[in-house]
């Protein structure tokens, strides 16, 4: 028999679920373990395509695609992850998904020269944002237009667009955006520079380009430390060397590339790492070493097969070409400037094309900021408007206190806070004596200063919690929360001999003035405060101090 050997125990090989490779892969991008984060995304993505579709997972795990992807410069494999999210979820993908896909299209189309693709993703974005009133939204969606046309060759329309985007992010006071569109407008007037210095056409403005791209990168430079985002500071710092290339100053623009060229290496910004090192390439052509240009770049060119955005072939060609030149290798030379003048070509039909196809002008886009303005200052009216409104109606015109809807709002809830927290409330009911002589005798707007300096009187005399109102006419209500009818009597009385002792004679000679107050105590029924009742009870009592003699307080339980 042979010896009995332990099975070995099943292999913990699992699969893993779409929410646990969600789940990782998350956090696998938040750590910026770029490898490990496509690598979970990429099996999520093969997993939530399986039928049937479910659109959370589903989007979920295209959008976190997407994200790897970009970060990895890996545009060309993006756009049809990013299109099928789109066009399976459609309406139904969140919107800061579909907003962000659409974004990442658009940059993805402008860098691979798909520029129909990428002005489609671009107006699509503009639109959507504008309609959902999403300015953070709206101002990178003026970035990706801005792309669009620099890539076609119009980096000066692509400028004013995203400075208007700029002034949007900054309107809006988001940082994250703000940096972004700096970038994005540093990344614009560098391609400004190269258009105008490589045609040759006006170095002056070719160098104010240059000082503007240094200014915006600057900006962005300083809001880094806000973001714990190497790939943001590859981006700007990247640039910042380009740009302190083009202007000379090469042991910084050394020191900013290299540092920028390890960084992209570690965390795996494939497209930004060649962008680099073109720019370091262009850097060695600058410092008169030719032939290191030339192997460098030569490697650089054998890296990037097709898979580059075509700006950085382009630059690669063309620095090679003026190696080899320097180099005396014409034959070599001449094959990089046929290249470099191919895809130059093909940049242009594909402008024209895309051009024809292009509706949002920049008129446009602007005459939408100028709606959005528009439609939020007019909203903002409308609120504070109604909210006037409804201030003013509750309140009585002629003092400035509430007024009876005011009271009819505000007493059952205090009534029933009362009767909640066991403690009394209590209701005066306020009476101006023999005030029709008064108007008689004076006229109306004497009358009317009287009530004016009643409620003065009344709101001296009364608590900030107490709710003190015009009724109507020379009636006015207190309603005394918290407070039992032995301390709302003496509250009643004081204001009876304040208002009697008042020097009226002041106002008219010959005038005095005094109050009938009728006062009672809420019971235990909440619908005492909203049918009417306890207001009845409080009537009743003031027409008892009237029969009484006037000038006087009357509780329910009779004269205090
Ligand atoms: P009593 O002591 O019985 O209350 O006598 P009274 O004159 O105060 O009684 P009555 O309720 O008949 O008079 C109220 C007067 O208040 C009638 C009206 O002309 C005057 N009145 C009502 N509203 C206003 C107002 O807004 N301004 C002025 N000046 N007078 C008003
Ligand atoms: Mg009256
Ligand atoms: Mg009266």
């Amino acid at each position: 028999m042979p010896p009995m050997i332990a099975a070995p125990p099943p292999a913990l090989s699992l699969p893993e679920t779409l929410p646990e490779l969600l789940s990782r892969g998350r956090d696998a991008l938040q750590a910026q373990a770029l490898p490990q984060a496509r690598e979970a995304a990429e099996r999520a993505w093969v997993l939530a395509q399986a039928e049937p579709i479910q659109p959370v997972p589903y989007g979920e795990a295209g959008h976190l695609l997407c994200q790897c992807l970009f970060r990895q410069g890996a545009l060309a494999e993006l756009i049809p992850v990013a299109q099928a999210v789109l066009a399976r979820l459609g309406d139904a993908a969140p919107w800061p998904v579909r907003s962000e896909l659409l974004r990442r299209l658009t940059l993805a189309g402008c860098e691979l020269g798909r520029h129909e693709l990428a002005l489609r993703s671009a107006t699509e974005c503009f639109d959507l944002s504008h309609a959902r009133g999403d300015d953070l939204a709206l101002s990178l969606a003026h970035s990706g237009l801005g792309a669009c046309f620099e890539r076609m060759g119009d980096p000066w329309q692509a400028e004013r667009l995203v400075s208007d985007g700029l002034a949007l992010a900054r309107g809006v006071g988001d940082a994250y955006v703000t940096m972004v569109t700096l970038n994005n407008l540093c990344a614009i007037t560098i391609g400004a520079f190269y258009l105008l210095h490589d045609g040759g056409s006006d170095e002056a403005e070719a160098r104010a380009a240059l000082e503007r791209a240094e200014a915006y990168a600057r900006e962005a430079q300083g809001l880094l430390p806000s973001f714990e985002d190497p790939l943001f500071r590859v981006f700007v710092e990247g640039n910042l060397g380009e740009v302190a290339l083009h202007r000379g100053r090469h042991d910084e623009a050394r020191e900013l590339l290299e540092r920028s060229l390890q960084t992209a290496q570690a965390r795996g910004y494939t497209a930004q790492a060649w962008r680099i090192r073109c720019s370091l390439g262009e850097l060695l052509m600058a410092e008169g070493r030719p032939t290191r240009a030339r192997a460098e770049l030569d490697k650089l060119l054998a890296d990037m097969g097709d898979a580059a955005a075509r700006a950085t072939l382009v630059r690669t060609r063309h620095a090679l070409y003026r190696a080899c030149r320097r180099l005396d290798l014409p034959e070599e030379a001449l094959g990089h400037l046929e290249h470099y003048q191919r895809l130059e070509r093909q940049r242009a039909t594909q402008q024209l094309k895309a051009q024809s196809s292009l509706f949002i002008t920049r008129m446009e886009a602007e005459r939408s900021r100028q709606e959005i303005e528009r439609a939020r200052h007019q909203a903002e009216q409308e609120r504070d408007h109604a909210a006037v409104l409804a201030a003013d109606a509750l309140r009585d015109p002629l003092t400035g206190l509430g007024n009876r809807r005011r009271l009819d709002r505000d007493l059952p809830a205090l009534l029933a806070a009362a009767i909640g927290a066991g403690e009394p409330l209590c209701v005066a009911m306020v009476d101006v004596d023999h005030f029709k002589p008064i108007n008689d005798r004076h006229g109306h707007a004497v009358g009317d200063r009287v009530l004016v300096a009643l409620a003065t009187q009344l709101g001296a005399g009364t608590r900030q919690r107490d709710l003190l109102v015009r009724l109507g006419g020379e009636e006015f209500v207190i309603v005394f929360p918290q407070t039992p009818l032995a301390a709302a009597t003496e509250v009643c009385e004081r204001l009876r001999q304040r208002v009697a002792g008042h020097d009226w004679a002041a106002l008219i000679p010959g005038l005095s003035v005094t109050l009938s107050v009728g006062l009672v105590q809420a019971g235990e029924d909440l619908r005492e405060a909203s049918d009417g009742r306890l207001l009845d009870r409080a009537d009743q009592a003031m027409y008892r101090a009237k029969a009484a003699g006037r000038n006087r307080v009357v509780t329910q339980a009779g004269r205090a």
